[in-house]
């Protein structure tokens, strides 16, 4: 087997990942780094020869595992593209709004190879996409077979971490390789725990997000879904609102659910909720999907039971931010230009308001220097703006999409891997695998692949 990491950094940025088994050669995710710009976005695709791949596998919908797929796919148009069924439908939604975010970055930030690829590229990149199900055997033919045989096969399981999300099973040269993608072991309040895996895997290459924080201790998702519902009644109780910044893939849901749920309970009953933009687009997709890809409440069809209201950019700039709402609002880093930044700005200097995160922040992204603040500290939320002075309550509450590092290395324990490739993780936390592995399971080698060498195993 030959692996090469794609990415530029030992970060969380555009994931990609080459890998050779039995002859065949493909490519695993096809990310867009969030904080870079232009080419230095991309992974680095020079080091795979144009017109190469058998194919392309995708893990799930994020940016950081798609953004780049339409540049990957015109360098690779022989490929073959495999994802789940709700993998391909989120992804189109999300690679059409990248070029129109790209556009406006092209005027704004002067970036003259934006967009990276055309509306009709993305629409011509779907369109060639093979959706795979669950726990299936598949070619790189494209073929699906009843069991496994002597040829490279691969299989999705689910990886509990968002809607059509998966880890991918390889078997060739009588070796299991397993790519973990982003996973989450534990239930979330829509999305299902990971359903991965058992038996013993020779190369596991498994993502490292939280390994640089342990898990509080008593943690649960629902104690902390009680602990966020307290803060809401008590937010209220101020006079104001409240805004949450949150992903529009995957976290929005997750809130929507929970809104959902204490409306149930009786809880904020008559709050109106909002939310815009992406999110919308991908909500409706949530509902429409709802049997057709392992989440919890099945039946559930999230617009028709929370009914949100609808902002679109303007309305968040000029409507009366009001009493007793809740904003939920893209982008959870809250990105300059984004509703939730939008709206961040006008609520910073009034101490009846609140912001609560929900999610991770790059700590140099605007939300990342919120969470930093102190009352009465300056915090500049645009470059274009000056900086205000906070008021704000500003909260936070852990519903993190991603397993806590502690089941992360009961998995890595519990198939015995050979060698452990360790990837999607910034260093310290990629370090804490590295020692734990190494103290603990002594048997299994560790890699941290160095970003554009080639590993033969
Ligand atoms: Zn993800
Ligand atoms: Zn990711």
């Amino acid at each position: 087997m030959r692996f090469i990491n794609l990415t530029r950094q030992t970060e969380i940025g555009a994931n990609s990942y080459f890998l050779e088994l039995d002859g065949k050669k493909l490519v695993i995710d096809a990310g867009l780094h969030p904080k870079h710009e232009g080419e230095a976005a991309l992974p680095y695709y020079r080091s795979i020869p144009d017109g190469s791949l058998d194919g392309i596998l995708i893990s799930h919908a994020h940016q950081d595992h798609i953004g780049s797929l339409p540049v990957l796919m015109r360098r690779q148009s022989q490929a073959r593209v495999f994802m789940t069924h709700a993998t391909a439908k989120l992804s189109d939604v999300m690679l059409h709004n990248s070029v129109n975010v790209m556009s406006r970055q092209r005027d704004e930030l002067r970036i003259p190879t934006y967009p990276l690829f055309t509306h009709r590229e993305a629409d011509h990149a779907s369109e060639l996409w093979q959706s795979v199900g669950f726990r299936q055997y598949w070619t790189l033919e494209g073929e699906r077979i009843p069991r496994p045989n002597h040829e490279l096969t691969f299989e999705m399981y689910g990886s509990g971490h968002i809607l059509g999300s998966a880890g991918i099973l390889f078997r060739a040269e009588g070796k299991k390789v397993f790519y973990t993608g982003d996973v989450n072991f534990l239930e979330q309040t829509l999305m299902r725990g990971a359903d991965f895996p058992e038996g013993e895997i020779d190369i596991l290459i498994i993502e490292t997000t939280r390994g640089d924080r342990e898990l509080e201790v008593g943690y649960s998702r629902k104690a902390e879904e009680r602990r966020f519902l307290a803060a809401i009644i008590d937010a209220f109780k101020k006079g104001g609102s409240i805004l949450i910044p949150v992903f529009a893939l995957g976290k929005t849901q997750e809130i929507l659910t929970m809104l959902h749920l204490f409306k149930c309970q009786g809880a904020l009953r008559h709050v109106p909720i909002y939310i815009g933009g992406l999110s919308t687009k991908i909500t409706i997709l949530h509902d429409q999907l709802a049997s057709h890809a392992p989440r919890q409440y099945e039946g559930l069809q999230l617009l028709d039971s929370v009914g949100p209201h609808v902002l679109s950019s303007r309305d968040v700039q000029t409507t009366q931010i009001g009493r007793r709402r809740i904003y939920a609002l893209s982008s959870g880093m809250m990105t300059e230009k984004t509703l939730s930044n939008q709206l961040g700005e006008r609520l910073l200097t009034d101490s009846s308001q609140s912001v609560f995160f929900v999610g991770y922040a790059d700590p140099e992204s605007p939300a990342g220097r919120l969470k930093a603040a102190h009352p009465g500290d300056l915090v500049q939320l645009d470059q274009g703006q000056p900086s205000q002075r906070l008021a704000c309550q500003v909260s936070e509450f852990d519903f993190s999409a991603h397993a806590p590092r502690e089941l992360l290395f009961d998995y890595i324990r519990k198939v015995s891997p050979k060698m452990v490739i360790l990837v999607h993780g910034d260093p310290p936390a990629v370090s804490w695998f590295d020692s734990r592995i190494s103290k603990e399971l002594p048997g299994t080698i560790v890699v941290i692949p160095e970003p554009g060498k080639e590993y033969e195993f």
